[in-house]
């Protein structure tokens, strides 16, 4: 069937065209397709199989036994049109019957036809049926043929559809079943849900194009907006959203201006396909071609592309909004490669159950706000975006770091059944709300909660928490469309202070940057290459003063009449700390003076992220009044290990004798020095890790309120002082197994670790 490609498909789409206006029967019309295929490709055999209850069924032909049809059906997987709907792969064959999936059907009359070629009629990434062609003379198909099949599919595939001849289509990989996927353990807690993507897909609805020169100037200009997002993402990398980082952004960068990928499109576009028709098909080549790569990273750089692809679609199609804002209508479990914080926050909180990512990492800021949401997260979960499909049920277990996709009835159950008995666990542990922190031998331990929202201050009262440890005031900021004024942070603080009552609550000055993107504050600067490591934090704001007057100022009203305790984020040398401090001291005067009211006292911290405060802890701490150690900013820069990166997710482990024994240091020396001390970030609010903390000499912490019932039974079920000589011995004489040596140690002594 010698062709040329574009104009070969060309011809079969506008007949196709022609047969789906005709008003005539569903059958009638494949039956007009596949001659007409069979004619215009110059192929002895086509035949249309469509994928009904569960079966393939040959639904019409040209070329086999007419007998044969809705007579022949094929299991998924079975035979070559079975393996080529679940696998959605290409078969091209000189010599059918040499194929070891080959089934031969007598009823059909196939014997005499020795080459076969099909390919997947695809809907939403799913097999609904094949389309075949088979000839008497064994030969190979040429490439051109195959991408004209190929390209008639797709437009079969909308008709196929539009008369609801087919099953909705399962996916095509044989991922029909429920699947259990393990992945990395994010945020604790079990919940289900039905699959929705972040970025929703595009279904694509219109495949044959009216007028090609229109489709034309569609895809050119899409390619010219998305080439500009693209850049202007790669300019602002500094707050761009975690997850799309350099290396992404490259390849992004490298295949959005990829000359051969914007032909191909075109060429597809030739062949009558619109736009969105055009970009899929090529989209369903890439995927049809990654099946057989080995290679990971070449794979991944393929997702790459694939992103880019689903991109162009939404741009194409003007569908660019997220799921967050069309709104979610049934519990969800959302479904991303990764997210922002800020992203995460815009989803309704009651009807967002679970996240699941393909990338993520524990100390991710996502991460974070997550947990303050109480919202289960499961990252690094391979492949999600292409083994379920929107609207799949999902159960997610965030305790176990597994989910399953399509789970069947008796899996369903049984993840009810252990959510139920997680549930009672929690409600045991409410039950502990009102009794002390003590250890066994008297130990008092201060457990207060972090928090960013005005709903996680309403939830320390339920906690049984002594305070608020740790309020990120740029949460705020990041759930704003614009920079919150003096007015809106004021209310802000004073609500959270009103529901805190008698309860103290230190407020953080703005992190903002690193993985906290704040678009609206992006400048010059925000080209940084390691933003963790850059414009961020308390360096931001001495810059922007005036941004940290209005804070203050916020701060100072929202607190008068009482106790306003304030610390900095990120302070790398003590002078940082004393220009931060003299801010807020001329903003006390500034207030006295304008005979605003003012708070009754101020106590000022610092936090301990960054390595170098620590040598300098003899010149600081006679200036502060708590020191407070966040150990998700200060153990990333400590084993240099970037926390948003998913790779490094599980390298390094917060129970090593470096971080052990840099922590017990400071807080001696604190301790030394009459400050009070405080950890504050994610690893104080595991229970095996908080016993560790408390073995090096932590007393307080400030951890997520859902850890506060299983720390606090760790802590009753303590002897501190035999904990203190355990961990003792441990870091003097490391092993390499710390994290296996504590734990037995500590289930030898029944100490319960959630
Ligand atoms: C920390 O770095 O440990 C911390 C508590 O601050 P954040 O996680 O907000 O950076
Ligand atoms: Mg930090």
């Amino acid at each position: 069937m010698p062709l040329t490609a574009a104009s070969a498909s060309r011809e079969i789409i506008v007949g196709l065209h022609d047969v789906m206006a005709k008003r005539m029967s569903a059958q009638a019309k494949l039956n007009t397709v596949v001659d007409l295929i069979a004619n215009k490709l110059r192929s002895e055999v086509c035949s249309i199989y469509l994928l009904h209850d569960g079966k393939l069924e040959l639904y019409a032909t040209h070329g086999l036994r007419v007998e044969a049809v809705h007579v022949t059906r094929l299991s998924l997987s079975e035979g070559l049109v079975g393996t080529i709907a679940a696998e959605g792969r290409i078969l091209n064959l000189d010599e059918a019957a040499s194929h070891p999936a080959f089934a031969y059907r007598p009823e059909t009359g196939e014997e005499r036809f020795h080459s076969f070629a099909g390919v997947p009629i695809v809907r939403r990434e799913n097999a609904i049926g094949v389309l075949a062609v088979q000839h008497a003379e064994p030969r190979c198909y040429e490439d051109i043929e195959i991408e004209a099949l190929q390209t008639v599919a797709m437009v079969l595939s909308e008709m196929i559809v539009n008369a609801r001849l087919a099953d909705g289509g399962r996916r095509g990989r044989g991922e029909t079943g429920a699947q259990r996927i393990a992945g990395l353990k994010l945020v604790t807690g079990m919940a289900k849900g039905v699959a929705v993507f972040h970025q929703p897909r595009v279904v694509v609805e219109h495949t044959v194009a009216d007028d090609i020169e229109a489709e034309r100037a569609r895809v050119y200009s899409a390619f010219r907006r998305m080439r500009e997002q693209i850049d202007h993402m790669t300019r602002d990398a500094e707050f761009g959203t975690i997850g799309e980082h350099n290396e992404i952004l490259e390849t992004y960068k490298m295949f959005a201006y990829d000359e051969g990928w914007s032909r191909r499109i075109n060429e597809a576009i030739d062949s009558g396909l619109t736009a969105e028709a055009a970009i899929e098909r090529v989209q369903q080549r890439t995927r049809a071609r990654m099946q057989d790569i080995d290679d990971p990273l070449l794979k991944e750089r393929m997702h790459d592309l694939e992103d880019l692809s689903n991109r162009l679609l939404r741009i194409v199609s003007g569908r660019m909004g997220t799921a967050a804002k069309t709104g979610l209508q049934k519990d969800t479990v959302l479904i991303a490669r990764n997210l922002g914080p800020a992203e995460l926050l815009e989803y309704d909180r009651r009807r967002l159950k679970a996240v699941v990512l393909e990338e993520g990492s524990l100390t991710a800021h996502m991460t974070i706000v997550a947990r303050a949401m109480g919202v289960p997260v499961v990252g690094k979960v391979e492949d999600i975006r292409h083994v379920a499909s929107e609207g799949d049920p999902i159960l997610v277990d965030g305790d176990n770091a597994t989910i399953v996709v399509r789970p069947t009835r008796a899996l369903t159950q049984a993840f009810e059944q252990r959510m139920a008995m997680s549930q009672k666990r929690r409600a045991q542990y409410a039950t502990l709300k009102n009794q002390p922190a003590i250890t066994t031998d008297g130990a008092r331990i201060s457990l207060m909660v972090n928090a960013g929202l005005a709903e996680d201050a309403a939830m320390l009262e339920a906690s049984g928490a002594e305070g608020i440890g740790l309020f990120r005031t740029e949460f705020q900021f990041l759930v704003s469309a614009a920079l919150p004024g003096r007015q809106s942070q004021l209310k802000l603080y004073r609500s959270v202070l009103d529901l805190a009552g008698e309860k103290p609550v230190v407020f953080r000055t703005v992190d903002i940057g690193g993985d906290k993107a704040l678009p609206y504050l992006a400048d010059a600067r925000d080209e940084a290459e390691n933003p963790a490591m850059g414009w961020r934090a308390l360096r931001l704001s001495l810059e922007r003063a005036t941004l940290m007057k209005a804070q203050a100022r916020a701060l100072l009203e929202a607190a008068s009449g009482r106790t306003l305790n304030v610390m900095f984020p990120m302070v790398s040398e003590p002078w940082e700390y004393e220009e931060a401090r003299a801010l807020f001291e001329e903003q006390v005067e500034w207030a006295k003076k304008s005979r605003k009211p003012v708070p009754k006292a101020i106590r000022y911290g610092a936090m301990l992220e960054v390595p170098s405060l620590a040598e300098m802890l003899d010149v600081l701490l006679p200036r502060l009044d708590f020191l407070s150690i966040g150990t998700n900013d200060l153990t990333q820069f400590l084993f240099a290990a970037d926390r948003a990166d998913p790779r490094l997710a599980d390298r390094y482990d917060w129970l090593s004798p470096a971080i052990l024994r840099f922590l017990k240091r400071v807080s001696d020396q604190a301790v030394a020095a009459g400050v009070p001390v405080r950890v504050c970030g994610e690893m104080g609010g595991r229970p095996l890790e908080a016993m560790a903390l408390i073995g090096i000499g932590i007393r307080n912490f400030s951890i997520t309120p859902a850890a506060v019932g299983p720390v606090k039974a760790m802590v009753r079920a303590i002897d501190a002082q035999e904990v203190t000589a355990r961990v003792g011995k441990l870091i003097a004489a490391p092993a390499p197994d710390l994290r296996k040596r504590l734990s037995d140690w500590a289930k030898r002594h029944r100490i319960p670790l959630g």
